[in-house]
């Protein structure tokens, strides 16, 4: 049997089976326990310090606490802490971003994922470095300046070479005014090396899902491929930190385990992070498992309800406060509109899951990897946002200012970061209005845009951002940003 040790870097310890089931069961004895309860809201809640506040995050088993208890009331109060929180560090503000799929071809025997080697419905396909700079094009027609590359796991036609190489088209296409300023990266586990190589191309957040965080459950559910290695899949994240990135990105595929199990591994590889490296994930996504090709999500039988999957997210907002979430388009219009209100601070849009699903005028069905639920047009996503009063922000600044890692938390947890993202949001998204945005869109965009320049405490931060949002009207392009 294991110990559990938080700062060891071995993932048998860091995330402790033993530890996992007594929390779980710790949670179970005390939800309905009020005065726990009570105190562990307040003990999050938001507090003032100096000119900014400060919020104190929970551990694991206290939040597990709070993701049991079935008290109407009590889930009410965390649903708006978790809003509390939200509009603490991260406003109204909601980044854009765009997943590419580069390839198909995959060695691994993933039992929920349609790219498992024992597919052979699925068509094969890699993008040529042409194809890439066509699905750039596009993406950037949309108004596009994030990305999330993804894709499977083969060494012989995906290696890392082939990433890099991807990555120097993506950042080398400019299409009228358009660019990517910030490519993240979604591949399997690597080498400290290969996590070096990647550094050096100027990647930004490292994402690597865990899937299952129960070793039992995880070891069945990928019983082939490198990616069976529990171990070097969980540890990928400290080898990205040694190989020099500070941004990385943890997530589970819920649906697959329970999601009690889940999220106390989720959060426990949190406080891993911190206790070794001094700096938690830059994001959590948090994907439900979807029906794919050869792929059946009733067969998993832990599948969520909505209501339990905003509670997950509120949840998650309240004990990890600086951590980015990310929610992709798995997700319907509905439930990504309930859930925006409870922490995500990043959503794709437009997105298609297909290698090469850009160029085409449909949204192709043959390579995806998953059914998408929300097929809204980027505009419309953007409009949307708008109506429902958030910011959409096509912000990369943080990461070309250097501004990753601990740097970027320090400032997150002393409140200093509005002061950059909120002027910064605007002025990119009147770049997206001008460029890209339909009449309706625009209008609108420009009102909110008009509003929210007020809301800017500090006088030489507003009159730097309104002027630079004139230019960027009157086709004067800066790219200034705080
Ligand atoms: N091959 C890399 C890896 O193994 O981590 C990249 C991951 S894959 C392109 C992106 C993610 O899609 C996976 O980590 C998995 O969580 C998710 N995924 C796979 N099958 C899915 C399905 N049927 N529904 C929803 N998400 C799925």
């Amino acid at each position: 049997m294991y110990p559990y040790r938080p700062e060891s870097m071995i993932a048998d310890e860091f995330i402790n089976d033993d530890e996992i089931l007594q929390t779980i069961q710790f949670a179970n004895e005390n939800k309905h326990n009020v005065e726990l309860i009570d105190s562990l809201l307040e003990k999050a809640r938001p507090k003032k310090k100096g000119n900014g506040v400060v919020c104190a995050g929970l551990t694991h088993r206290e939040a597990s606490v709070l993701l049991a208890c079935d008290i109407p009331e009590k889930t009410e109060e965390m649903f708006r802490l978790a809003n509390e929180i939200k509009q603490a560090y991260y406003g109204n503000r909601i980044v854009m971003f765009a997943p590419l799929y580069l390839s198909n071809y995959c060695i691994n025997g993933c039992v929920y994922c349609p790219y498992h080697t024992v597919n052979k419905s699925i068509p094969r396909k890699k993008l040529t470095q042409e194809e890439v700079r066509n699905e750039v094009i596009a993406l950037q027609d949309m108004g596009h300046k994030r990305l999330a590359i993804e894709a499977g796991e083969d060494p012989v036609n995906n290696p890392i070479e082939y990433i890099l190489e991807c990555i120097k088209t993506i950042y080398s296409v400019h299409h009228k005014n358009g660019d990517i300023r910030r490519v993240n990266v979604n591949i399997a586990a690597t080498t400290v090396e290969n996590y070096k190589k990647l550094k050096d191309a100027g990647i930004g957040t490292y994402i690597l899902f865990q899937e299952t965080y129960n070793k039992k459950s995880y070891l069945e559910l990928h019983p082939t491929g490198p990616k069976h290695d529990y171990n070097y899949h969980t540890e990928a994240m400290d080898r990205a930190m040694e190989g020099g990135i500070d941004d990385v990105g943890l997530g589970v595929l819920f649906g697959l385990e329970g999601y009690q199990y889940e999220f106390a591994g989720l959060l426990m590889h949190a406080e891993h992070l911190e206790a070794v490296h001094g700096v938690g994930p830059h994001t959590i996504s948090v994907p439900r498992v979807k029906k794919a090709d050869d792929i059946d999500p009733g067969v998993f039988d832990n599948g969520l309800s909505d209501d339990k999957f905003a509670k997950i997210i509120a949840c998650i907002r309240i004990a990890v406060p600086y951590t980015g979430m990310i929610i992709s388009t798995r997700e319907s219009e509905a439930v990504r509109g309930r859930v925006l209100d409870y922490g995500i601070s990043q959503i794709s849009g437009a997105s298609r899951t297909s290698v090469g699903g850009y160029t085409e005028a449909e949204r192709p069905h043959d390579t995806e990897q998953f059914d998408v639920s929300d097929n809204r047009s980027l505009d419309e996503v953007v409009r949307w946002l708008m109506e429902n009063d958030h910011i959409p922000s096509f912000c990369t600044a943080c990461y070309r200012e250097g501004r990753t890692g601990d740097r970027f938390m320090a400032l997150c947890k002393n409140g200093q970061i509005l002061n950059c993202c909120h002027p910064n949001a605007l002025m990119t998204l009147s770049e997206y209005l001008e460029d890209y945005a339909s009449e309706e869109t625009k209008k609108i965009g420009y009102e909110l845009i008009e509003q929210e320049l007020k809301k800017i405490p500090h006088d030489n931060v507003r009159r730097i951002a309104t002027e630079n949002i004139e230019a960027i009207r009157s086709s004067d392009r800066r790219d200034f940003r705080f």
